[in-house]
């Protein structure tokens, strides 16, 4: 068959990913081409292990892994080609107490997802899984639908489905270049010839960077070594055999043919061609490195001694692309248009493959994600993922803790400090403990004197509590400083700036120079894509404010959203200014005496902007909170950021004025009920779910996007509500995807959760779900509890905030 000349979508790579997308984009109707420069599966995928589980700690990745179960049950009876397909189910082992909680918490964690997972004694894993020694084990949980794949069979299966679908599939075919017309692709350049198309999917495994890079895209991912062994038939390995996942023993296991495979996350993980992918790297593997492996077959001799005796096939040693933070990358370039990534799949691309490749399809065909996908979004990256050092240096990182810990609130520790505020050197010396996020160094606490300035991770209660303790009570009753400088900030400049704005903002920004709007910018199905502040600077000039992880992806919404024909640009200015956020019932008493202006409440209230002179300084001052009380957001040209610090410092030491960090503002805004963008808003969720009807303009006749979807969803009962829930024991720790019951039936699950200083206990926030309709009287009439940990917990739901600062009292 020839290459067609032209092709709706073209889609480049023949591994797992790019034969499920091209399997589905087929069966939306597109017309596909799929192009592999070798054969299908030559790349990372024919040397996959195969094991496929499902649970993420996110709901919707762990939805889209269950899409790829659905699918693996059903394609070998539809397209006639077997996928070697079973659901023996999933083992996961915990070895240690803190681990045991991990695992209850996942068990949780599966539960609110609606997966199921049941938590076993060792003898009872030790049934499904008679030849492991359980000497050391705890406890284990077993996911029942989890199960494994011949990947290379599943592979040829999803192209068989597809070119009964109408794609259209050619081996043997390198795409050599991307074409581009202003600023969207256009074509791909072949030997055998050009095809002209509409999108360009790059589903190309590890080449993904380097191709990408050709057209100016990045794309965050490593090559690294990874290894598993495979052993002749041992005698009672059994073709049921369900996995079996060893996180303290950092290995997994798998049945074939009658024995096992055997691998591992090495702590010491080794980075494979760092200068580039050998030519012809095409069903290709590295020598077994044995020496690296002894370490792994150490660990795993002691769970399964009959490994000991076994006969060794073989010792694979297969690259894979691996990312910074451990998920792989989807979507929509944001540096060039029609340009889609499936890629990086951090060894669980068997897993992944079926759901990853349907939300791919979905998202070229509609040309949004179906649903939230921010944690495997391509926009999440920002500057700091340019440097492929750095990107590898924590992509190793990121590799080596597959199976530590995942502890509550835990950093990344290599490649840092990398992003430093002008006031970091400050911040250290007065005894902060950086986070970090996106390559910027952040505090997230500070020491009293005799402390020392280092997480102590755990599931109890973590050793920065006090410290967070004092910083909110300090923000409640005297005055904090934060460095908020990681702030991303945009302006949007332009005749048209204001028409374009109201058209994105949901609330509205066509206010006076001088005046600040909180408002989201929705999608067309009135989902919340951005959660930001706008202030307006002047006729033609607005300051928009957001989140240091959002930086990429709201500059892409708001360019990709300024209607054709305005004249509106955005400029990211995130560099140009330090953040200092002043907050607390003191905050004017010490910024008066530094300033000239006038900063009564009279002059300068609250929702508006100004330009103050702060110790010598021109100041864009925003009279806003996230902390919920009174203060001012203080942006300062970078030069000048540390003379107006150490003034702040200085005027504010009578008045109890002392730094504070991250996690304090964790504290102060669950308390305040403020929203946070990601876990407890975010596309799939309108402002009249998240309880922010207030800050939409429905009410007025201005036209913006998302506005049909919410006209039409207010004239019927909402089917989920964000809700806020207290607990009254102190000491229960919540973190998050706790399940909610409502008169003992599931209801929905915490979505962000925390401590309140000011309260004395845990709080959390979780959508309510109800397909008959959540109304008040709904709400109202149910008793309510949270599963922590598998253990069922008393709570009570609030629908207000649960501290008022305006009468500084608290509502719960
Ligand atoms: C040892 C090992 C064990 C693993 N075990 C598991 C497991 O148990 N479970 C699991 O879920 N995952 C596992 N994985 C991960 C899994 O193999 C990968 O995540 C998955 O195969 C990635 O698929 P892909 O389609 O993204 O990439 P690939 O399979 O690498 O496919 C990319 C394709 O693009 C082609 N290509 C590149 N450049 C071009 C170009 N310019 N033009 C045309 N074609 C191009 C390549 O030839 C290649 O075929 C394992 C990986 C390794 C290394």
């Amino acid at each position: 068959m020839p290459l067609p000349t032209q092709s709706r979508a073209v889609i480049i790579g023949g591994g797992i990913i790019g034969c499920s997308t091209a399997y589905h984009l087929a069966k939306l109707g597109w017309e596909v081409t799929l192009l592999e420069r070798h054969k299908l599966t030559s790349g990372s995928t024919f040397h996959a292990a195969g094991l496929v589980g499902q649970l993420r700690s996110s709901a919707n990745i762990t939805q889209l892994l269950t899409e790829s179960v659905k699918l693996y049950a059903t394609l070998e009876a539809e397209t006639g080609l077997a996928t070697g397909w079973k659901q023996n189910g999933g083992l996961r082992l915990a070895c240690n107490q803190e681990r045991w909680t991990e695992v209850k918490r996942q068990a949780t964690t599966a539960r609110s997802f609606g997966l199921e997972m049941h938590l076993l004694s060792p003898r009872e894993a030790q049934t499904l899984w008679p030849l492991m020694q359980i000497d050391d084990v705890v406890g284990a949980a077993f996911l029942p639908t989890d199960g494994q794949v011949n990947p290379s069979d599943i592979t040829q299966s999803l192209a068989k489905g597809a070119r009964m679908n109408g794609a259209a599939i050619f081996e043997d075919t390198t795409v050599t270049a991307i074409e581009t017309t202003n600023g969207s692709t256009s074509a791909v350049i072949t030997p055998h010839g050009r095809i002209a198309c509409e999108a360009v999917i790059v589903c190309a495994g590890q080449w993904t960077r380097d191709l990408c890079a050709t057209v100016g895209v990045n794309v965050p991912l490593v090559s690294v070594e990874h290894q598993y062994m495979i052993t002749e038939a041992i005698p009672g390995i059994l073709p049921t055999l369900p996995t079996l996942r060893d996180p303290d023993r950092l290995t997994y296991y798998k049945e074939e043919v009658g024995g096992l495979v055997m691998g591992g996350y090495e702590p010491n993980p080794i980075p494979w061609a760092e200068s580039g992918i050998p030519e012809n790297f095409n069903f290709s593997l590295l020598n077994a490195n044995w020496d690296h492996f002894a370490p792994i077959m150490e660990l795993a001799l002691g769970r399964v001694p009959a490994l000991q005796t076994a006969g060794v096939k073989t010792l694979l040693n297969g690259p894979e692309s691996f990312t910074p933070d451990g998920n792989f990358i989807l979507g929509e370039a944001p540096e060039l248009r029609g340009l889609f990534i499936g890629a990086g799949f951090n060894a669980f691309g068997i897993a992944s493959g079926g759901g990853a490749g349907k939300v791919l399809a979905e998202w070229v065909a509609g040309g949004a994600a179906p649903y939230d996908l921010w944690p495997v979004d391509i926009r999440r990256f920002g500057r700091n993922h340019q440097d492929i050092n750095w990107v590898r240096t924590r992509t190793l990182e990121a590799y080596a803790r597959h199976y530590t810990m995942a502890w509550p609130a835990e950093e990344f520790s290599s490649a840092r400090p990398l992003r430093r505020s002008p006031l970091y050197d400050r911040l250290r010396q007065a005894g902060a403990c950086f986070g970090e996020k996106l390559g910027f160094e952040r505090p997230n606490w500070f020491t009293a004197p005799g402390e020392t300035p280092q997480d102590i991770y755990t599931y109890a209660r973590p050793n920065w509590f006090a410290a967070v303790a004092r910083e909110h009570h300090a923000t409640r009753n005297a005055a904090a400083l934060f460095d908020q400088s990681s702030f991303a900030k945009f302006l949007v400049l332009g005749r048209d700036a204001e028409p374009a704005l109201s058209w994105l903002c949901a609330n509205d920004v066509s206010h006076p120079p001088g005046r600040l709007t909180y408002t989201q910018m929705l999608n067309a199905k009135g989902g919340i894509e951005a959660d930001v502040t706008v202030a307006r600077l002047s006729a033609t000039e607005f300051y928009i404010v957001t989140g240091t992880g959002f930086a990429t992806h709201d500059a892409d919404w708001i360019t990709r959203n300024i209607p054709a024909g305005l004249d509106a640009h955005l400029v990211d200015v995130t560099s140009a200014y330090a953040v200092l956020a002043l907050m607390g019932p003191c905050a004017r008493k010490i910024l008066a005496p530094l300033t000239r202006d006038d900063i009564t409440n009279a002059a300068f209230p609250f929702g508006t902007v100004r330009t103050l002179r702060i110790a010598g300084a021109p100041v864009r001052a925003l009279r806003v909170t996230y902390v919920g009380e009174l203060g001012w957001e203080l942006h300062i040209p970078t030069e000048f950021a540390a003379t107006v610090y150490d003034a702040l410092m200085q005027s504010g030491a009578p008045h109890g004025l002392i730094n504070a960090g991250y996690r304090a503002i964790e504290t102060l805004r669950l308390e305040k009920g403020y929203r946070a963008w990601g876990p407890d808003i975010g596309p799939d969720h309108t402002p009249l779910e998240a309880g922010l009807a207030w800050a939409v303009k429905l009410k007025r006749e201005i036209p913006f996007l998302g506005r049909d979807a919410l006209q039409a969803q207010s004239t019927r009962p909402l089917t989920k509500r964000l809700c806020a829930f207290l607990v009254d024991d102190p000491e229960i720790i919540l973190l998050g995807r706790e399940t909610i019951y409502r008169n003992g039936e599931r209801a929905g699950w915490l979505s962000s959760a925390g401590f309140g200083h000011t309260l004395g206990k845990p709080i959390g926030y979780g959508y309510i779900r109800n397909q008959a309709g959540v109304t008040n009287q709904f709400l109202q009439s149910g008793a309510y509890e949270l599963e922590v940990a598998t253990q069922r917990i008393p709570c009570h739901l609030q629908t207000t905030t649960f501290y008022d600062p305006a009468m500084n009292r608290i509502k719960a």
